[in-house]
């Protein structure tokens, strides 16, 4: 029977996160006086790629999975965002994903555009044949989409560098000759960047050494509190550590530890790879997640995940900066709360884009075919996440706003000067 609500080709348009998006890019304009006709442009994706990917699951039976790439906006160079795969998958999803990337390359400086893509499947509940199965005839569908010059994949949640490696193997094949610039996130044999594994957590700690740098303060003596203990969160301890902070906490999806004096957060990472908790490390008294929050410091970096602090929680905080490793940890209204408190937090934006400047890197590297050590790698991620934080820092004091309000200004003026050169086509 026809059902309407599973024919409309707009629903997107419902999606919270893109209602969101939408929501920040008014803002923004706002902020800028920037021009309508702009901001209508950039409130509406550039093209949505849906595709059928059949795949011969391991019982023989072929299962067909909804696949989608949104080119969200490619003023500013290729399209480049992560690909997904998880259950909860939907256009909605994938479209505010996008457009949340095409904000993000933006302010962060980068020759890209915005995308993201997605496919409605449960990984956990896939084997590693079926898993590559569906992986390279997506990349087959999408493939007169996507290329170096074109659109860039990367990975995302339920996807990693295995994932990436068989795309571009995939994007090569058809192609018949090694395109190693189709995809960033790769393993670094096949044209993986060095660095790129510790990149976002190595971001964070820029941001936070700036942020501190503008109030006249150093890093080294700081105390810093971490929330989750993943990839972002225990690069970004150990090199907090490794600056001299006093790293006096630490947390994981089970609760979290503290140690007034600091952690000794190379033994602590042994402790962690070997016990696979932080529980039981020796000299330490065991906290909860909200009373980690609560803590009292000077940095608080939430590196777990979004909505952490919200309205509920954020009279307890007591830091004075607030560095966000994860996506949106802190929710509009307490961000609100807080900025009014006088805590200065540095925007997830900026604060957690070490990862796809290296990306960016990683995308350089293979075209030139010359690849760089890591220390110049973290050297010029250095350069471009304290670029782009000066200039969210000095909208904001220009416009006495916080800085996610001024990074998502920088961001749309650096879009809007782009389509006032490139012009309207036709006319
Ligand atoms: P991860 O899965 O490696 O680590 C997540 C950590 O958070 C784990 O230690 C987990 O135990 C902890 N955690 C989960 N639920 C928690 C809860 N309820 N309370 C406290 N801790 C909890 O993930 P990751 O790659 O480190 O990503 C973390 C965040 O950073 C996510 O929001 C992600 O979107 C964002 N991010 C990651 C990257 C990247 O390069 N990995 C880049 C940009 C943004």
């Amino acid at each position: 029977m026809y059902d309407p609500k599973i024919e409309s080709h707009e629903s997107y348009l419902n999606h919270p996160l893109f209602i969101n998006a939408l929501q920040l890019i008014d803002e923004a304009g706002q902020l800028i006086n920037a021009d309508p006709n702009i901001i209508a442009r950039l409130k509406r994706p550039k093209r949505i790629i849906v595709v059928s990917v059949p795949v011969r699951m391991d019982d023989q039976k072929v299962k067909v999975f909804s696949g989608y790439r949104v080119q969200y906006n490619s003023t500013l160079g290729p399209y480049k965002g992560g690909i997904r795969y998880h259950q909860d998958v939907t256009l909605g999803e994938v479209v505010g994903l996008a457009c949340l990337m095409m904000l993000k390359n933006s302010v962060l400086g980068l020759p890209y555009g915005g995308g993201k893509g997605g496919v409605c499947v449960d990984p956990q509940r896939l084997s590693r044949n079926e898993k590559q199965s569906l992986t390279r005839r997506l990349t087959s569908e999408l493939g007169p989409f996507i290329g170096p010059t074109k659109d860039i994949p990367a990975p995302d949640m339920g996807t990693d560098a295995q994932t990436m490696a068989w795309m571009m193997d995939t994007y090569s094949q058809e192609q018949g000759f090694a395109q190693p610039g189709v995809v960033t996130g790769k393993p670094v044999e096949i044209g993986g960047s060095l660095g790129r594994l510790g990149s976002t957590g190595l971001g964070v700690i820029y941001v936070t050494e700036r942020l501190l740098e503008k109030n006249g303060l150093k890093l080294a003596g700081q105390r810093v509190v971490v929330q989750g203990f993943g990839n972002v969160g225990s690069h970004a301890a150990l090199y907090a550590y490794e600056r001299g902070a006093r790293v006096i906490a630490v947390s994981d999806v089970h609760g979290g530890i503290f140690c007034g004096d600091g952690l000794p957060i190379p033994k602590l990472l042994d402790y962690y790879n070997q016990n696979k908790s932080l529980k039981g490390f020796e000299r330490v008294t065991e906290i909860s997640n909200e009373e980690l929050l609560a803590l009292d410091t000077d940095v608080l970096l939430p590196c777990a995940l979004e909505g952490v602090i919200h309205s509920q929680n954020c009279k307890n905080i007591r830091a004075k900066f607030i560095v966000e490793g994860a996506n949106g940890p802190i929710t509009n209204e307490a961000s609100k709360y807080l900025f009014e408190k006088g805590v200065q937090i540095a925007p997830d934006i900026i604060a957690n884009g070490g990862g796809v400047i290296v990306s960016y890197f990683e995308w350089v590297q293979d075209i030139m075919s010359f690849f760089w050590d890591e220390g110049d790698i973290n050297q010029k991620l250095r350069t471009i996440i304290v670029q782009a934080f000066d200039k969210a820092w000095n909208l904001a004091q220009e416009k006495k706003v916080d800085l996610r309000s001024a990074a998502m200004g920088v961001s749309i003026a650096r879009l809007q000067k782009a389509m006032l050169l490139r012009g309207l086509y036709p006319r």
